[in-house]
């Protein structure tokens, strides 16, 4: 974590296409999209579906385990917010069943690698933000 004085860059979870998938964060449930036109998983939350067109989608609960399809470490920080937190690693995830999401590593260690098994897990951030993170096991 920064310390107080750092800027801290927090997503908006009051958006209003993205506030399901932050508030069922908070209660530690991982959800996506699903198209109610086509059935597609999607993620990042979007309005409509990139693959149909459909603005209709359903909330569902994603599989909470999957592989790394890549990742990256980051030893030196984009922005300031994240100086005190290199090196940190980023993983983009096939959930099993899908869809693919991007969230940062909590510990990574030497096992972190492509086709590597995750579970996700959830880090408070505030009372009001908490943010999947994916854990190797
Ligand atoms: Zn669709």
């Amino acid at each position: 974590m920064s310390d107080d004085n750092e800027p801290q860059l927090l997503p908006d979870v009051d958006d209003p296409v993205a506030a399901p998938f932050w508030s069922a964060a908070r209660e530690g449930r991982l959800v996506v999209q699903r198209c109610d036109g086509c059935g597609a998983l999607r993620w990042p939350p979007l309005v409509g579906c990139p693959d149909c067109r459909s603005r209709e989608a359903t909330w569902i609960a994603a599989a909470t385990t999957g592989v790394v399809w890549s990742y990256a470490t980051y030893h030196r920080a984009l922005h300031r917010a994240f100086a005190a937190d290199v090196p940190y690693s980023i993983a983009v995830v096939d959930l099993d069943g899908g869809p693919r999401i991007t969230a940062r590593v909590a510990d990574p260690d030497d096992r972190l690698r492509v086709g590597a098994p995750v579970v996700v897990s959830f880090e408070r951030i505030t009372d009001e933000i908490t943010i999947p993170r994916w854990t190797l096991h």
